[in-house]
């Protein structure tokens, strides 16, 4: 494979495109939506996260040559029936608002017992406006009751990944990257690009 294979990100999430950067190293050229301005703004109305991965791999590829590929994640919280699922990032009320997405979440758990949740990240590959492949990957966990740690971003600083006694914001970036729901789709998209390209 050549050095740099270019790798475009539907997305506008900088801590998104830092993982995935950090996490595909060399192998691979990273770009993300902030580059390309002129394309629109995709609007996330799927019910599910492949729907929405979808929405935004199509929006970016019809607007970018080459590979194309898109993150939709968030937290399922079992007790919570699900949520806040799609509705990650603006659980609070606020798009994109972190702090106010923790806060209605920790409002939701209080005196909740079970604390059992899991980060789910669905991706799509797409190129030329295509779908071409999409991949899927989960972290299991518990929610505690106070935000511990500074690092990540989102839910990182309430959730305790399974097998380990600190959050996702107080682990190193690098062992989130071995754990994360994302570095589990991320694994399955490179060894199906390096497939592609060893065809
Ligand atoms: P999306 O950009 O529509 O996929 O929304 C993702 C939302 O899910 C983020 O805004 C966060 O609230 C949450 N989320 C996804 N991945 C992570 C993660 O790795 N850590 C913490 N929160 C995450």
């Amino acid at each position: 494979m050549p050095v740099s294979q270019r790798l475009i990100l539907a997305t506008r999430n900088l801590h998104k495109t830092m993982e995935i950067r950090t996490m595909v190293g060399d192998n691979f050229d990273v770009h993300d939506a902030t580059e390309f301005p002129d394309c629109s703004e995709i609007e996330e109305t799927g019910v599910t996260f492949l729907e929405n991965a979808r929405l935004k791999a199509l929006g970016i590829s019809r607007c970018v040559e080459g590979w194309v590929l898109s993150d939709d994640s968030g937290l399922e919280v079992d007790v919570l029936d699900g949520a806040p699922g799609v509705g990650s990032s603006s659980y609070g009320g606020e798009e994109g608002n972190h702090a106010k997405n923790n806060a209605r979440l920790l409002l939701e758990m209080a005196g909740k017992t079970n604390r059992r949740a899991r980060f789910r990240c669905v991706m799509v590959l797409a190129r030329d406006g295509v779908e071409i492949e999409n991949f899927s990957g989960a972290v299991e966990g518990q929610l505690i009751e106070s935000p511990h740690g500074e690092g990540g971003f989102g839910y990182d600083s309430l959730f305790k990944p399974t097998g380990h006694h600190q959050t996702f914001a107080e682990l190193d970036l690098e062992i989130k990257n071995t754990l994360s729901h994302r570095s589990r789709a991320l694994v399955k998209v490179i060894a199906y690009l390096q497939g592609q390209h060893a065809k």
